[in-house]
């Protein structure tokens, strides 16, 4: 199997042996210890000061972003949300089901955040600012410099969904003034789906504080107190947690966020030279190092990303895009891929010409 989906990725033989192992008990200082150790080292890959504290919660990406929003926001806040996709909607569908008032900046799929459409929201009775930095759904990245610029003119508190896009783009919470980082095990960092960090700034620390959690799983307070002592309410992925630890470590001993970024968007930007042979297009001029979203020209009849699965072993993810008829897949450069991997998915897709499949 070789996987380009946008998640769960390839992960690396250490992490998948770590898998294998007997799940140990946590309520000891030794997990306490390891615990403690991947709330620091996230603090460092994500440019965080000493006062913001992380929460490793055990649910997929979604439980950290319903977590956020029902523990940072409460019912006297406006939250403007960007919405150019499934994740943005998915942020405004949390705001209305917890009761949180919001407004939808909306973003044709795929296309790029611009300062004019931002500008129209200056000066407005904002509380805070919502965005998927990367919206996987189309691989578009938002300018994180542009947003962060935005929220400190209007005293927005900033919310980043990085899921898919932490260790893939820049990103630094004191530099960037962000708030609040969502991220999750299953993406960039190359673990099994099941952990969700959520990592707050002071100013997000004292929102959790004051605000009344209506749910005891996801109460972030809680699990701010227990984190304390490095422990967490109830039973958390206790193996995944092992798994991020070491995926953490290896990091920081490869040189830090910097160095995965750049292999990322390396392995991204010999992607997007080598696809050009191919009848089909990269539109978004604002892609995530994360992912390659590409439209073919014309019409297929035949479903690409099914045959590449069923007759070649290789995974990648489609895409809707409800006002083009061309057809779409993305290709995520997370994960233990290398530039030889991109050329088997290559050599795929010139078999598949040669068939005559497209
Ligand atoms: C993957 C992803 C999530 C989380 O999705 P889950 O399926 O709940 O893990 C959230 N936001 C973005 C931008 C994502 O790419």
């Amino acid at each position: 199997m070789l996987n380009f989906a946008l998640g769960p990725v390839m992960s690396s033989d250490l992490i998948i042996e770590i898998g294998a192992q007997q799940t140990p008990y946590f309520r000891t200082p030794e997990f306490s210890q390891v615990t403690l150790e991947n709330e620091r080292l996230m603090k460092e890959l994500l440019g965080a000061d000493e006062k913001s504290r992380v929460i490793f919660l055990t649910g997929s990406g979604t439980a950290g972003m319903e977590a956020t929003v029902m523990n940072v926001f409460n019912k006297d806040d406006n939250v403007l949300v960007v919405n150019g996709g499934g994740f943005g909607q998915r942020f405004v569908d949390l705001c209305e089901l917890h009761e949180i008032p919001c407004e939808s900046l909306d973003i044709q799929f795929g296309h790029c955040l611009t300062q004019e459409m931002l500008d129209e929201y200056n000066n407005k009775e904002f509380t805070a600012f919502l965005v998927n930095i990367c919206e996987t759904s189309s691989g578009v990245y938002y300018d994180l410099d542009m947003i962060s610029k935005f929220c400190k003119e209007n005293n927005l508190l900033l919310v980043v969904d990085a899921v898919s896009s932490f260790l893939a783009d820049p990103l630094n919470m004191v530099e960037q003034n962000v708030d609040v980082v969502i991220t999750g095990s299953q993406k960039a960092l190359a673990c099994p789906p099941g952990i969700s960090i959520i990592t707050l700034s002071e100013a997000a620390i004292k929102r959790v504080e004051s605000t009344k959690c209506k749910s005891m799983y996801f109460d972030l307070n809680d699990m701010l107190i227990n984190g304390i002592r490095g422990q967490t309410p109830y039973t958390p992925a206790i193996t995944i947690l092992l798994q991020i630890n070491a995926r953490l470590n290896q990091l920081k001993d490869d040189g830090g966020i910097d160095t995965e970024i750049k292999r990322i968007s390396d392995l991204a930007n010999d992607f997007r030279a080598k696809i050009k042979e191919f009848p089909f297009e990269i539109k978004c001029p604002c892609l995530s190092n994360a992912v390659t979203t590409v439209h073919s020209n014309e019409i297929i009849e035949t479903n690409l990303v099914e045959v590449l699965k069923n007759e070649y072993d290789i995974w990648v993810s489609t895409a809707r895009d409800d006002l083009s008829k061309s057809m779409i897949f993305r290709v995520g450069h997370m994960g233990d891929l290398t530039p030889e991997d991109n050329d088997k998915l290559i050599d795929a897709l010139r078999d598949m010409q040669k068939r005559g499949l497209f």
